[in-house]
């Protein structure tokens, strides 16, 4: 098997434009995982998965500010990117409509929260077309195309019937619900988005209950039956597997000693000297923002001893709060963090740090490595990196991870305090019993669960797709 190019699609484009000291524009990559593990896939000519030769295309929406006339600047040493420009109306009712106002809550079980309109489906379709379009430009026999999330579902199946020889990889990152969720999708819109993902020929998703739930899914949407999670189609075999996604172990275990964090380590102990609880997460419903502060609150009543001796740092990264019910969420979350703080709090002591901004990577290490607890809560999370990147970054073996059973992560950090977010007695218990773990289990614990984080890194988990990717494919030519 002859190794093609890569391409990613994915909905956002993973670069930002800069200008040079001669005045003239760049494109530099952003960094993250995913960006990091793709780059580390195509590089590594070990792996034989790509071929070496070639750069990463890269295919994601961008808007009008992007520097779209010169192709020459669309390339980094190692990616090409292919921008996909969505106009603003478009992009209203398909990312914000079809996406966010109806997947993402159905998928994160917040179905009162769905709004189903026809322009919105409408909108999705739409967008896709021009996914599709820049696809078939650059589309070449051999190449593998690697198709991301929920904003494009439909987009396998677009691809296979143009392209029926073509290998298609699709990743889903949120959370695939339980099929009494999933069904609440208009009949029409179901089977197109279950079809549109048949299209690939292996589908990940985080953990084996989103794999269950899908299998489910598309038996009773499509009539697919599975053996062992493979779905025999007429013309092929599809694969469907969990593959947790991860974070860069290494970097984030060495930025433990990095003179930057070492230093805001010791600027953050220095003013605030008690035990820290930390959190940290976008401004969203599925992250039980609300439930944690519940759960704090049940804690200081319950726990007068511990007053004015640990503070919760609870940092709230802005986002989509230009959405009516993401202000709102602010509001409730500002007034609950002003009502603990005005009730428990006294002139020397804030109980509550609450901060609405976004970190800087030295902050947030900082914080990470200075924490005694990290309290990660959400009532419905795909994954849940914050998780993991805590572990990761405690090098010293420290800190106690309280983690909701609710995120994906929780099926790989069992040595974590699992809890309820939506029981707040469960919470209140957690943190109690996190303040007082002796250093020896935090060790023990912690051990653990570095090693399982250390040994399947996000390099690993692509690692993991593409080796099944190209199993496949060989099970798939004997099979013909
Ligand atoms: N993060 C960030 N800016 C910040 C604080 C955190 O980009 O100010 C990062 C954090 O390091 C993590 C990601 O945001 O990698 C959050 O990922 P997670 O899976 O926990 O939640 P998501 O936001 O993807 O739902």
């Amino acid at each position: 098997i002859s190794p093609g190019r890569l391409i990613i699609v994915a909905y956002r484009l993973p670069f930002k434009v800069v200008r040079r000291d001669d005045d003239s524009l760049a494109i530099v990559q952003n960094s993250g995982g995913l960006v990091s593990a793709v780059l580390s896939l195509a590089r590594n000519a070990h792996y034989a998965y790509f071929d070496p030769g070639e750069k990463v295309h890269w295919i994601g929406a961008t808007d009008t500010s992007f520097p779209l006339a010169d192709q020459s600047i669309l390339e980094t040493d190692e990616f090409i990117a292919h921008p996909v420009v969505i106009d603003e109306q478009l992009h209203e009712n398909y990312y914000e409509g079809f996406c966010n106002n109806l997947i993402w809550p159905l998928c994160h079980y917040f179905p009162s929260l769905a709004r189903f309109k026809d322009e919105y489906f409408e909108a999705y379709q739409l967008a896709h077309d021009f996914f599709f379009a820049r696809v078939a430009e650059v589309i070449r026999p051999g190449d593998v195309v690697w198709v991301h999330d929920y904003q494009l579902m439909l987009l396998p199946a677009m691809i296979r019937e143009r392209f029926p020889q073509q290998k298609i990889g699709f990743f889903f990152h949120i959370p695939f619900p339980s099929f009494e969720l999933f069904r609440l999708l208009p009949v029409v819109w179901r089977k197109a988005v279950v079809d549109g993902i048949l299209g690939a020929d292996l589908i990940g998703f985080h953990t084996n209950d989103y794999v269950e739930y899908f299998l489910k899914t598309a038996w009773l949407v499509s009539g697919h039956n599975n053996k062992l999670h493979y779905i025999h189609m007429d013309d092929r075999m599809v694969k469907v597997d969990s593959f947790p996604i991860s974070i860069d172990f290494e970097m984030f275990s060495n930025a433990y000693s990095d003179p930057e964090t070492v230093s805001k380590r010791n600027e953050i102990r220095k003013s605030l000297p008690l035990k820290i609880i930390f959190s940290v997460d976008r401004l969203d419903y599925s992250k039980g923002i609300i439930h944690r502060l519940r759960g704090f609150r049940e804690f200081l009543t319950r726990c007068p001893a511990w007053h004015e001796r640990v503070s919760l740092v609870m940092v709230v990264v802005p986002s989509r709060d230009t959405i009516q019910q993401y202000q709102q969420m602010k509001f409730e979350i500002d007034q609950t963090v002003g009502m603990i703080n005005s009730e428990f709090g006294s002139l020397g002591w804030q109980p509550v740090i609450y901060q609405y901004r976004s970190m800087t990577f030295a902050e947030l290490l900082g914080m990470y490595t200075t924490s005694d607890v990290a309290l990660v809560t959400p009532v419905r999370d795909g994954m849940n990196l914050v998780s993991k990147e805590y572990v990761a970054s405690r090098a010293d073996g420290k800190g106690v991870l309280i983690l909701s059973e609710m995120a994906g992560a929780a099926a790989e950090l069992g040595e974590a305090l699992i809890i309820n977010p939506l029981d707040l007695h469960n919470v209140a218990n957690a943190i109690s019993a996190a303040l007082d773990m002796p250093e020896e289990e935090q060790i023990k614990r912690m051990t653990l669960m570095r090693e399982r984080i250390r040994e399947y890194d996000v390099f690993a988990w692509a690692v993991d797709f593409f080796t099944q990717m190209t199993m496949l494919e060989m099970e798939q030519t004997r099979l013909n």
